[in-house]
């Protein structure tokens, strides 16, 4: 399988073992990852962010159901909204979710956005989990041709220890714990000295700070909505 898809593996096996109800896909692009989600039975709650709506808007309606999928008894709860919106704004109806997945997004980000993604996600929304995944640098050198960053759009890409380091100032900020993996590996004498393709980091909320009472903001625009 594609690297791309392993990564969406990476949460579908996540879901499939936690079975989170309402979950969240940050920088959905073509909603790929939530076409995949939405065969999770426990899931109530499938929502999906973009800054370009534009993006959503060309494969969302493969998310609509089958007219099969009504004759399924199990299909009757299941919701999705789309929204076109940036993860360095805050919006109300992102509170309250198990899990809220962020594939590929960050290094989509300047580092001043990407303190407010932190504020935003960690702070804000506060999500019992959240995955992030970015390029892992120290694999570029197995990437033949590759100059540079490995898309020209990415602001940075990190190795290990800066991932790290970032996800652990992330969690004593806000009060979350951090585990680190990641897909696509380097052939087997490589993989220690090089980690994998793309780095992942699993956080989940440890609850010891207050909740606070926040105040509701609406900045994202719903783009669509289906009920299953
Ligand atoms: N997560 C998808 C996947 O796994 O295929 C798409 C990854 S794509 C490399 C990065 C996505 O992040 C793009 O769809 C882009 O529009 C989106 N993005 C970039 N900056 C964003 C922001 N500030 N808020 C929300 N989405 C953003």
């Amino acid at each position: 399988p594609s690297l791309h898809s392993q990564r969406h593996q990476f949460v579908v096996d996540f879901v499939r073992k936690n079975k989170p109800n309402k979950v969240a896909d940050l920088g959905c692009g073509e909603c790929r990852l939530l076409k995949r989600l939405k065969f999770q039975r426990n899931i109530e709650l499938l929502v999906g962010v973009d800054i370009d709506g534009a993006k959503i808007k060309k494969k969302m309606q493969g998310l609509a159901p089958l007219s099969t999928d009504y004759l399924q008894p199990t299909y009757d709860q299941l919701h999705i909204d789309l929204y076109q919106g940036s993860v360095t704004q805050r919006d109300a109806r992102l509170r309250g979710f198990d899990l809220v997945t962020n594939i590929e997004l960050i290094e989509h980000l300047t580092l001043p956005d990407l303190e407010l993604f932190s504020s935003v996600v960690f702070g804000y929304m506060r999500p019992a989990s959240v995955i992030v995944s970015t390029p892992n640098s120290e694999f570029n050198k197995l990437l033949p041709g590759l100059t540079g960053f490995r898309h020209s759009d990415h602001k940075f890409e990190w190795n290990r220890s800066e991932f790290r380091s970032w996800a652990l100032q992330v969690c004593l900020d806000y009060g979350y714990e951090a585990e680190f993996t990641g897909v696509g590996e380097a052939p087997q004498e490589q993989q220690e000295s090089v980690g994998f393709c793309s780095q992942i980091g699993v956080f989940q909320r440890l609850n010891v700070l207050p909740d606070r009472d926040e105040e509701e903001v609406f900045s994202y625009t719903l783009v669509y909505s289906v009920n299953y």
